[in-house]
């Protein structure tokens, strides 16, 4: 099998190799490239202690020294080059005690999560795959390193990447990795809630979003969020996962997702979940909108369209279509006509927006109006007028509106 590594990827291995170190790309990266896909980072693993591939390489940024992880910048690019290691013992079902390096790669291999993960490969040696990574690849399954209940054992995270991994290549889950996921389940109450978040995050952007219901399938529901689980309950379950299902056609960003996938939780659950595991504000907000008007008839009438346009960004709002689009297959008729809709008012120049009012506070003031909450609220009621009558945005007679208001 062939693969094709990046020129800087082997410059940096042959910088290594000239001074007497062993070093492979690794992990990841390996999969991806026999696999044909796009590999997100290309990292090195070396026989190299820290210091030694500081001592190489000159400039370097010390990225997680303590792991033994040193970053190599190439043309604006980090290679993150980590000196082979064994994993001490794990306390706490998430961060081994200690590390351990040493001058075996077999070992450092031995370390990693899934067999599809666990290959190395540079131009000397060719594909290194003690574990069994390329039948996996062929077979097509997602397969611990050695023995399943152990490794989850030791993180628990890692029952998350193993969905989260058989999302993305399309792969199933080898049977005894498989039964060993409900049983470490419960181990996820020892792991952040962000590193749960990003998980789940990864697993609804990728091209197999509905194999989150394993989440569900697995136990692991609860010890994600105190209402996770009540997206999969009753017809929710079969709503939410072809929802989800339907979902792996949308445009891959974040809230749109993850709006899918809450669709039919709920505004306020929606916000729950996101907040407990953690979602960053900006996310939350736009999920929020995209169920809370996905849950809503929207009136074709043009001043509603407005209303509810100017509520939101243009692009929330295109991501809103897009959800109905794909979740309400049977509307799809009427989606497209507040499309078309929507492309009348944006070209005709409607004013939806507060800022686009031909009628600014400043002007108000000019006209004698004191800043404060009056002021707010003429600024309003216009506002809510030119959204009904956008032939009105015109400032003489919202001026001369704004007088009658007083
Ligand atoms: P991607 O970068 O596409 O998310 P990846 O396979 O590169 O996927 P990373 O999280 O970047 O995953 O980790 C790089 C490699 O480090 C993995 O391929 C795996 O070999 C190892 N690894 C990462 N996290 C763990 C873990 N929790 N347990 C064991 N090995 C891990
Ligand atoms: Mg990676």
């Amino acid at each position: 099998m062939q693969i094709i590594i990046p020129k800087q990827v082997e410059w940096i291995l042959a910088e290594l190799r000239e001074h007497g170190y062993e070093a492979f790309a690794v992990g990841g990266c390996i999969r991806d490239a026999l696999l044909h896909r796009e590999p997100g980072d290309w990292d090195i693993t070396t026989s190299a202690r820290p210091d030694q591939v500081k001592q190489v390489f000159g400039k370097t940024i010390d990225t997680g020294l303590q792991h033994g992880t040193v970053t190599v910048m190439r043309e604006h690019v980090g290679y993150e080059i980590t000196t082979y290691r064994i994993d001490g013992e794990y306390e706490d079902g998430r961060h081994p005690k200690e590390v351990a390096f040493t001058s075996d790669l077999k070992e450092d291999l031995r370390r990693r999560d899934f067999t599809i993960n666990a290959m190395a490969y540079n131009r000397e040696t060719g594909i290194v795959d003690i574990f069994g990574g390329i039948p996996d690849l062929e077979k097509r399954i997602v397969r611990c390193v050695g023995d399943p209940m152990e490794r989850f054992t030791e993180d628990a995270l890692r029952i998350l990447r193993a969905i989260r991994f058989s999302a993305q290549l399309g792969f199933e889950i080898e049977d005894n990795t498989y039964r060993a996921l409900s049983v470490i389940a419960p181990n996820l109450a020892h792991v952040s809630k962000e590193r749960i978040q990003v998980e789940l995050t990864k697993t609804l952007l990728s091209e197999h979003p509905e194999r989150i219901y394993l989440v569900d399938e697995t136990g692991m529901s609860p010890y994600v969020s105190d209402t996770f689980g009540a997206v999969f309950e009753g017809t929710g379950k079969e709503r939410g996962i072809s929802a989800c299902t339907r979902a792996s056609r949308l445009p891959a960003r974040k809230a749109l997702r993850w709006a899918a996938f809450l669709a039919y939780a709920g505004e306020v659950n929606t916000v729950r979940i996101l907040k407990e595991l953690k979602m960053d504000n900006d996310t939350i907000n736009r999920a929020e909108t995209l169920v809370k008007w996905f849950a809503q008839e929207l009136s074709q009438e043009e001043a509603k369209l407005r209303a509810v346009m100017s509520s939101m960004e243009d692009d929330l709002f295109d991501d809103l279509l897009l959800l109905r689009e794909f979740l309400l297959p049977e509307e799809r008729a009427v989606t497209e006509t507040f499309r078309e809709t929507a492309e009348i008012i944006r070209g005709r120049g409607d004013c939806i927006r507060m800022k686009d009012m031909a009628v600014s506070g400043k002007d108000l003031i000019a006209a004698g109006v004191k800043p404060g909450p009056e002021m707010g609220g003429i600024l309003s009621s216009l506002f809510a007028h030119v959204l009904k009558h956008p032939e009105d945005n015109e400032k003489g007679y919202l001026l001369h509106m704004a007088g009658t208001l007083r």
